[in-house]
């Protein structure tokens, strides 16, 4: 069958791309000449049609939020439940990276679970079930990789993190550049340096591009290029090594969308604020314009149990410079694995982020023009209602002294809202 980017250049209109254009108060047609090309994706997964949601240039930013398992905290029911709390705050995608206890149920259950397209990263299966079956992850097969592509797929799971990129030439570069000062901190991009060492082998999913686009193509599942290489310090952002990695996913991306498949690429990381303008641009230029996700990105590495807000601020910067997709981050993050309120905060503070971007990138400010009208009016249900999080800003409110009066406990009977009336 047809992929949604086969029937966009046949210039066929389908359900989704109708579903994303009304969200996006944009028209199908616009909709689908940014698939043409490549500006835009359409992310649902095998028999998910309802879940349909585009990323891209025009579209608002997206926000995607993490689950899933480690070995040191198995509790499928927790994960659920991280699902649904982040469902619930709003984000636009999951993705579902457990590495341990039953993966395939897990995963099933999360698809079953929410209306949200799910994307995943097939690597960190293939590592845990070559350790169980095999002794050790690094004696897993490239068979065993590409049938966890297509059962994955099969699943409906819409768009998968491959790290493609990280192939002889990019690990030569990492170590000509004498490596980093804050290690290899994906964990595909570590696990497949360390199996390609061990074997002596180049990555079977650069190898085999071919094998893996086929498979993509059958499911109609969206590339997201992983970014194996990000930083995870800022002192080594925008390095050689990084950059490498970016052209080979650059030409990775051109060859997955002459063969039908959509693409977007991933990017870091840590990135210090004054160098997150040349990440968005290096990546906009050398890709064509094709849908940029960001990890964060992380803006200084000394504020652990804070990282949602050392994200955002990163985050809002990306999505203003035309980011297009940005990964939450929790306080949990360099921690723990995250806790249900970790999920809605990261969420919720990755919303934020995306909406100050979007204030730039896209000219959105009716929202806060409305508020600002709200707040001189004291309308405080209407305050509420634009609220990106009505319920923790009435429950504030609420649970102070003076939550009845017209102005508010901060300034208490010196309401300057009150006091200026008359000047404005
Ligand atoms: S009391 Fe102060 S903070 Fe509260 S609404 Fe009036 S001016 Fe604003």
């Amino acid at each position: 069958m047809a992929t949604q980017l086969e029937r966009a250049r046949a210039g066929i209109i389908t359900t989704e791309m109708e579903k994303v254009a009304a969200e996006e108060d944009l028209s199908p047609e616009q909709i689908r000449q940014g698939m043409v090309d490549g500006s835009i994706v359409i992310i649902s997964g095998n028999g998910r049609a309802e879940t349909a949601t585009g990323i891209g240039r025009g579209l608002r930013t997206k926000v995607n939020a993490s689950i899933g398992t480690s070995s040191d905290l198995i509790d499928i029911e927790m994960e659920l439940e991280k699902a649904a709390v982040a469902a619930d705050t709003g984000a636009d995608t999951l993705m579902e990276l457990s590495t341990a206890g039953d993966l395939d149920d897990v995963r099933r259950r999360v698809l079953a679970a929410v209306s949200v397209p799910v994307g995943n990263v097939p690597l960190y299966q293939a590592s845990a079930e070559a350790a169980a079956s095999l002794g050790s992850n690094l004696k897993m097969t490239e068979d065993l990789l590409f049938e966890l592509v297509e059962r994955q797929s099969a699943d409906g799971i819409g768009f998968m993190a491959i790290h493609c990129g990280i192939n002889r030439l990019t690990l030569s570069v990492l170590k000509s550049q004498g490596g980093r000062s804050g290690g290899l901190v994906s964990r595909g991009g570590a696990f497949m340096s360390a199996w390609m060492q061990a074997t002596d082998s180049d990555n079977p999913l650069y190898e085999q591009f071919d094998r893996l686009i086929e498979i993509l193509h059958q499911y109609d599942v969206v590339l997201s290029l992983g970014n194996g290489m990000r930083a995870g310090a800022v002192s080594d952002a925008t390095d050689k090594a990084q950059i490498q990695e970016l052209i080979i996913n650059c030409e990775l991306a051109d060859r997955a969308r002459d063969a039908g498949v959509q693409a977007m690429l991933e990017g870091p990381g840590h990135i210090p604020i004054d160098e997150i303008k040349a990440n968005v641009i290096l990546e906009k230029k050398m890709s064509g314009g094709k849908p940029f996700y960001m990890l964060g990105p992380i803006t200084t590495d000394v504020a652990p149990g804070y990282d949602h807000i050392t994200a955002a601020i990163g985050s809002a910067w990306a999505a203003a410079y035309g980011t297009d997709f940005i990964c939450y981050v929790t306080p949990a993050e360099h921690l723990g694995l995250p806790y249900p309120d970790d999920v809605r905060q990261g969420v919720m503070s990755s919303r934020i982020a995306a909406h100050v971007g979007d204030m730039i990138k896209l000219g959105r400010r009716q929202a806060d023009y409305e508020m600002g009208k709200a707040r001189r009016d004291l309308d405080w249900e209407k305050q509420f209602a634009l609220a990106l999080d009505p319920e923790q800003a009435r429950s504030v409110r609420d649970a102070r002294p003076g939550s009845g009066s017209e102005g508010c406990s901060m300034c208490g009977d010196q309401c300057a809202l009150k006091v200026g009336e008359a000047a404005c």
